[in-house]
């Protein structure tokens, strides 16, 4: 026990220490090989009182983390991905590292580890639809096999509702945005089993097709792909925002720092998924509600 432990005070962790915890939480060898991930930048040992929470760092949740006092600032989506030869503050980049080291806020990645991590990012979209029996949709191999881990999350309903209910359900559950949620595939199909994929989820078309569940919802979903995933008989498909997808988790993880260190943990609610505006031609009913 130390000193200031005996007087009652408690002792805020440094960088270094929350760094380590996040680590153990979401192990950098469990990241996707062609992710960069962990600590960005920031002083080991500086104490850490402030956490902001965020899916991008951009100028505005960076404008955030400054205005707020944050010391660490723990994001999904890598800074840097790759190689950089110069991050002169005359760069988009280079001026949001500048900012953030000449306001002593720390910056940690946690990304594809974050999302094969059991919980994981898929873990929290998967719950505000109140999944249950959840397994991956994509079990982990190599370094991360096991435990349930793994990308995206399947799980069944509480109750069966059809692809136009679910469509209306998802947008009440998760964060709202311009873009909003679109469907494929039958409005009256009637959906029990859901796989969920937080951010991009083109890749795992095929693997929702042979889990053979009811629907499958995720960000990013593209003309092609899409169009020739129903010909063939896949799952309906849900269409959201990637930003509203990932801002799920940023809760599960506040929830968890604020449960391991004595920091004030905030989510940023800043929106930083590139679409703004969101129309239907005014002639036509929209389809779905
Ligand atoms: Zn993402």
């Amino acid at each position: 026990m130390t000193d200031s432990a005996l007087d009652g005070v408690a002792v805020a962790p440094t960088v270094l220490d929350v760094v380590n915890a996040l680590d153990r939480r979401y192990p950098r060898e469990w990241a996707d090989s062609w992710d960069r991930v962990g600590l960005v930048l920031g002083d080991l040992a500086h104490p850490v009182e402030r956490v902001l929470c965020v899916v991008d760092c951009v100028p505005e949740t960076v404008d955030e983390a400054l205005a707020t006092g944050a010391d660490l600032v723990v994001a999904h989506h890598p800074l840097l991905l790759k190689p950089v030869s110069s991050i002169a503050p005359d760069t988009y980049k280079g001026r949001i590292i500048h900012r953030m080291i000449r306001g002593d806020v720390a910056l940690y990645v946690a990304h594809t580890n974050a999302d094969t991590a059991n919980p994981g990012v898929s873990d929290a979209l998967a719950a505000r639809f109140g999944l249950l029996d959840l397994r991956p949709l994509v079990p982990a191999t190599g370094a991360a096999a096991g435990e349930g881990r793994g990308a995206g999350r399947i799980g069944e309903l509480p109750e069966p509702m059809d692809l136009a209910e679910l469509t209306g359900f998802a947008a009440d559950r998760l964060p709202a945005t311009a873009a909003g949620i679109r469907a494929a595939g039958d409005p009256a199909r009637v959906i029990r089993t859901l796989a969920v994929c937080g951010g991009a989820g083109d890749g795992f078309l095929s693997a929702a097709g042979a889990a053979g569940v009811d629907a499958y919802l995720c960000a990013d979903l593209r003309h092609h792909p899409a169009s020739e995933h129903l010909a063939g008989g896949g799952p309906a498909l849900l269409d959201v925002a990637h930003w509203a997808t990932e801002r799920p988790w940023l809760d599960e993880v506040a929830a968890w720092l604020h449960g391991q260190f004595a920091v004030e943990v905030t989510v940023s609610d800043v929106d930083t998924d590139p679409w703004t505006v969101h129309a239907v031609n005014s002639s036509e009913k929209e389809i779905l509600p």
